[in-house]
């Protein structure tokens, strides 16, 4: 086709950025995925990166982690589950050994309040660097 269309080129966009994300386990920043994206879309910017990724955020399609002092990282995912990062290194993972979530299963009132969620930061050693560093 000669003439791109734009919307059709801002889908395709899209589900490129999606499709990378969700080949990656490492929960990328921004910048990362760009890094990535971009060798398939040359001419994309990082900042369109970052406005597909809100995009995809606030329509429940993926997730954006708040991990404090680190740049937002994305989840390819929406379903609910825990990670943890490691202090070392800094890389994020996914945490599933965990017991079932006691709040979202059942709500709850704890204090006179109903309990919608909670906000856990995991954070330790990852096997990696345990390897290198049993000492830590
Ligand atoms: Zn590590
Ligand atoms: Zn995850």
């Amino acid at each position: 086709m000669m003439q791109e269309n734009k919307a059709h080129r801002n889908t395709q966009q899209r589900a490129i950025i999606l499709e990378e994300l969700n080949k990656l386990k490492s929960h990328p920043t921004a910048s990362e995925l760009y890094e990535i994206v971009r060798k398939r879309l040359p001419k994309i910017s990082l900042g369109t990166v970052y406005r597909n990724l809100e995009f995809l955020t606030e329509a429940g399609i993926i997730q954006r982690l708040e991990l404090s002092g680190s740049e937002s990282r994305f989840d390819g995912t929406a379903y609910r589950h825990n990670h943890i990062h490691c202090m070392l290194c800094g890389r994020v993972d996914d945490l599933m050994g965990l017991p079932d979530d006691p709040v979202v299963k059942r709500p709850k009132i704890i204090d006179g309040y109903r309990v919608a969620g909670y906000h856990l930061e995991f954070y330790g050693t990852c096997p990696a660097c345990l390897e290198i560093e049993p000492g830590h």
